[in-house]
């Protein structure tokens, strides 16, 4: 919204329009001898026109008219033509329609269709701008070195609010390279030139047909601002001795280097891109390629920089930056040149050289593990104060927001660093997926973004591989994060139709990356790591510098399969899981039948819905590659790889007896949940209890995770995943612990408000007291970096603290104030890294105003992007409605903190039990202007729609959430859908089983058996 409907873009196109014919034939010479063929044509073009007219005149035609006249008609088309509705009845905008057209001229009118017509492909772009940074604008002129596929009179391509001023077109000659000069070479008379806001199109018309296996080039050059908003070229500032600064850099995926120069906007459209600059020499300009000329001008004493010609790629990871930034750089084994540029201050600092060196030593990684080398000289890492996303992986110049790529290693905590790794080790990766091999078309964004993902585990590992991420982390914060939404009868599929240009924004979402890297990594388990690699290795090497659907990744892992003997048919069994919804639940049981002896075991699949509603009539069925192993109190069994294709199977087990117990989704390496019969679930508890360590860490966490989300869901009685975390004293690792606390925290927004809340907070200290006890606080030595300190421990401690705190454990928050009220009296902060954020919330929840009044003082003195984040968070922590609302209101209305941040605050207001009525009536009254300002980036509005709805949970609040959504929940996206689903099922869960589940706290078994 917003975007395409602000005057300028209007006042643009009309601008356009204006061009006289003549001038629009003419491009800007380069010889004497191509201007001489101009003018020659032109003069006849002239005749000829004037003979038509007075024939046309004098026969008075009756029949459509061609008009080849001169003057004022030739880009007129959006206010010549028909204006009515014919023809547009498929158009949803009204702007289409001011581009009626003649009918017998355009019949096919491939404009109107929402993708280009393929009819001409791009080989070659030279685009050479100049930036006027005084003023933001640029001007620019491209030129396209164009192959004729299908024979055409219509160059269609992409352009958004640019201004266009002249239009060429000239043949080049056969594909062979047969020069201009030559027969069938020369100027190819435009007939008209006009842009179709409607597709965000550039249409050229052409007096004669394009032939095939041709070769031309299209000439246009235009105008375009600068812009504030953070979508093609854009600007955006910072301050460096207090004096404002500015840059300007591109952000054109998914669709938006239309929007800096016209260009075949779709991913399959690779080509070579020859970029040259030209900018005041006060500033610095990069790009994909290195530079590989630069000269200074005699007249006005600027830079023109050359950078060398880029390889085959899509038109979204071509990139450009002017700024006065300075750099750190290294240089890999392999000769690649690695910069890391960002603000003056930072760089002199070092805040940029944790990001670098570990780029040098992923580039190693990923070369090694794809076995295909990194393809451009150098990779430059642009560290910018404002991004629409975390970062964008342009080939050779990789864009990160600061916060996702600088470090201060001095106050950062392990979270911090560990997030700002992943970015890095995600974008490091897309060099190969993404930049390399392209998804053909956006429906399988997951394909770059699911890998993406994948690796920033897998990359991580290799980095620090006592953290375990693959193996643990990736669980809760992939796997489990990513059901719980894709629970939800208004998810989707992971490739989603998508054809309209807004709405390509919508398939960058958590089930593209957090369900592609789950379902990657279920294949990648059930094939085997070598041949896996092997697969990955293949089908990088057939579809470099060019497009791959995901028919052609399965293709490549089936015949590495197939190479090794085994027979299994990836792309049947992963098109169940990639074109459907959802995911199953899957039940395991002993078998009960009289005939069958219980060696055997039944298994049944269903499509798991948290709605139980809604579960009904559904027939969904996955081919699930299901592991199961068998124990008891002293050993288990090694998985058995099952096959699940049908709804219901038998399938024989080793012997069992009534002590056996079954696990299922060893290792939790597949997508879906895990059902037992209740003697199943007893046996495990009674395992957990008794001795844990039997289980894997993976699994311990993953039956915590599926016990709360089948008990949520209603397949479980209430009672069961409590009975389960009553094994948590004996916990010591970190994982089931995350997933635990997770689950607590889902608890507690429902029940935070409940009159029996104490019972239920009561039970998780209980569970927390001894592991907390024994661990302790922190000691907050010299070397406060995590990579001298083991993870899993520093880790564990602060779940602890967090769960101690903010469940509300005495000394917990003693001990919390003690750090805060030194921290004010010494105004020395020994708080140590890791744990400050839960200090600083549970300090300015308990203490007073002026505790607030410290800490925003703070937020405003500190540079450390990490501590300024986190001491903002803190300020959403007071238990004090009207410091909650001042900090709204400065979030919003003034520029004190950072844009990016403000949906933040919105949201860990509403995390605040006492501040969430107050972000909910917030968001409702300020919806518009968040919408104007955030809606376009879907991802945070749908952050931010679900931040301040998910803790709803009375009919009350549902209501007011319906109510909301029919007055202006129009035009937002999937969000508002969701939401709804999500606080109906808290309803429903209060109506169905609160009372179940207060039941159990109140009285629960005595032992572990219930
Ligand atoms: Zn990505």
């Amino acid at each position: 919204m917003g975007l395409n409907d602000s005057s300028p873009g209007a006042m643009r196109n009309g601008r356009g329009l204006s061009d006289q014919w003549a001038e629009s034939v003419v491009v800007r010479p380069r010889t004497t001898e191509r201007h001489i063929t101009v003018h020659k044509r032109l003069v006849l073009g002239f005749a000829l026109s004037i003979l038509t007219l007075i024939i046309v005149t004098a026969v008075a035609v009756v029949l459509s008219v061609r008009f080849e006249e001169c003057g004022g008609r030739e880009g007129v088309p959006g206010e010549a033509g028909t204006r009515g509705p014919g023809g547009s009845a498929k158009l949803n905008g009204s702007r289409g329609e001011r581009t009626g057209e003649r009918g017998d001229e355009e019949g096919a009118q491939p404009w109107r269709s929402s993708r280009l017509p393929g009819s001409v492909r791009p080989r070659h772009y030279d685009l050479r701008l100049a930036v006027y940074m005084d003023n933001f604008t640029f001007s620019g002129e491209v030129s396209i070195e164009l192959e004729c596929i299908n024979a055409t009179r219509f160059i269609v391509l992409h352009a958004d609010r640019l201004e266009v001023d002249r239009v060429s077109v000239t043949a080049e000659g056969g594909a062979s390279g047969r020069p201009a000069n030559r027969p069938g070479g020369g100027v190819m008379r435009v007939h008209r030139h006009f842009p179709y806001p409607a597709n965000q199109m550039y249409v050229v018309v052409l007096h004669r047909e394009l032939k095939p296996m041709r070769v031309y080039r299209l000439n246009v050059s235009f105008d375009a601002a600068i812009e504030d908003e953070l979508l093609g070229f854009f600007r955006s500032s910072y301050t460096l001795q207090r004096e404002r600064r500015y840059l300007a850099v591109t952000q054109f995926s998914p669709i938006h280097a239309r929007k800096a120069f016209p260009c075949f906007d779709e991913p399959v459209y690779k080509a070579t891109f020859s970029l040259t600059l030209r900018h005041d020499p006060q500033y610095t300009s990069l790009s994909n390629m290195p530079v590989e000329s630069s000269s200074l001008s005699d007249e006005d004493g600027w830079v023109t920089n050359h950078f060398a010609r880029t390889p085959r790629m899509s038109t979204y990871y071509l990139a450009w930056a002017v700024c006065n930034f300075t750099y750190r750089e290294t240089q890999t084994d392999g000769g690649v040149t690695i910069r890391l540029y960002a603000r003056p201050d930072a760089i002199s600092s070092g805040a940029g050289d944790y990001a670098l060196h570990i780029t040098k030593r992923l580039l190693g990684f990923y070369e090694d593990y794809f076995k295909v080398q990194y393809s451009l000289p150098k990779l430059d890492l642009l560290a910018v104060p404002k991004h629409p996303y975390a970062a964008m992986e342009n080939w050779g110049l990789s864009v990160f927001v600061e916060q996702k790529i600088l470090l201060d290693a001095e106050v950062s905590s392990s979270s911090y660093q560990m997030e700002l790794t992943m970015v890095v080790v995600h974008e490091i990766c897309h060099q190969w997926f993404g930049d390399l091999v392209t998804p053909v078309w956006w429906e399988d964004v997951w394909l770059k973004e699911g890998f993406a993902h994948f690796f920033e585990y897998v990359g991580t590992d290799f980095l620090f591989p006592k953290w375990n991420m693959e193996k643990q982390r990736f669980l809760t914060d992939v796997l489990h994060e990513v059901m719980l939404l894709d629970g939800l009868s208004s998810s989707h599929p992971i490739s989603q139709e998508v054809e309209q240009a807004t709405d390509i924004d919508r398939v960058f979402d958590w089930i593209a990356y957090k369900k592609g890297a789950a379902l990657i990594r279920m294949l990648a388990n059930v094939m085997g790591q070598p041949l896996f690699q092997k697969g990955l290795n293949d089908y990088l090497l057939s579809h470099m510098y060019s497009n791959a659907a995901r028919d052609d990744l399965w293709s490549k892992l089936s015949q590495a399969m197939h190479s090794e003997g085994r027979d299994i048919n990836i792309g049947e069994m992963m098109d169940r899981w990639t074109l459907q919804m959802g995911y199953p639940v899957v039940t395991i049981s002993k078998n009960q039948s009289e005939q069958l002896p219980t060696h055997y075991i039944t298994v049944s699949q269903e499509h798991f819905l948290y709605g139980e509603e809604v579960r009904k009539n559904n027939s969904l069925q996955w081919q699930v590659p299901l592991t199961v192993a068998a124990g008891n109190a002293s050993a288990a069994s090694l998985a058995r790889l099952l096959w699940i294709n049908n709804r219901t199977e038998t399938h024989m087990m080793g012997p069992m007896d009534d002590n056996t117990w079954l696990l299922g989704n060893i290792n939790q390496t597949g997508y879906f949940r895990v059902n037992y019969d209740l003697q199943n679930w007893k046996l495990l508890i009674q395992q957990l209890h008794s001795n844990p360590q039997i289980i894997s860490v993976g699994n311990r966490a993953g039956l915590i995770d599926d016990a709360f989300n089948l008990a949520r869901a209603g397949y479980l009685p209430q009672g069961v995943p409590l009975q389960l975390i009553g094994y948590l004293p004996e916990e010591m690792s970190f994982l089931p612990w995350h997933a635990a606390s997770r689950a607590l925290y889902q608890l507690d927004k429902l029940l935070d408000r409940t009159d029996e809340y104490r019972l239920f907070s009561d039970y998780v200290l209980k569970q927390v007291a001894s592991r907390y006890h024994q661990m302790g606080w922190p000691t907050n030595g010299p070397e406060g970096s995590v990579l001298q300190a083991s993870y899993q421990t520093e880790e564990l401690q602060r779940e602890l603290i967090m769960l101690a705190c903010s469940f509300g454990n005495k000394q917990c928050h003693r001990q919390a104030v003690a750090y805060i009220s030194d921290w004010i009296s010494s105004n020395k902060n020994r708080i140590p890294p890791n744990i400050r954020d839960i200090v600083y919330c549970t300090g300015v929840s308990l203490m007073d105003e002026d505790v607030w009044e410290f800490i925003w003082m703070k937020f405003h003195s500190s540079n450390a992007v990490s501590q300024k984040k986190i001491l903002l968070e803190a300020l959403t922590c007071s238990d004090n409605a009207f410091l909650l609302n001042r900090l709204l209101n400065l979030s919003l209305t003034s520029d004190l903190v950072p844009e990016q941040d403000v949906i933040d605050v919105i949201i860990h207001v509403g995390r605040n039990p006492q501040g969430r009525n107050l972000a909910w009536k917030y968001f409702r009254e300020k919806w518009d202007i968040l919408n104007s300002r955030y809606g376009e980036a879907l991802f945070m509005n749908s952050k931010l729609i679900s931040g301040v709805t998910e803790f709803l949970n009375t009919e009350k609040e549902l209501n007011e959430l319906k109510e909301f959504i029919q007055s202006s929940g129009v035009g937002a996206g999937p969000a508002l859908p969701r939401a709804l689903e999500i606080v109906e099922g808290n309803v429903r869960w209060h109506r169905l089983h609160r009372r179940q589940f207060y039941q159990w706290l109140r009285k629960p078994p005595s032992s572990a058996l219930g």
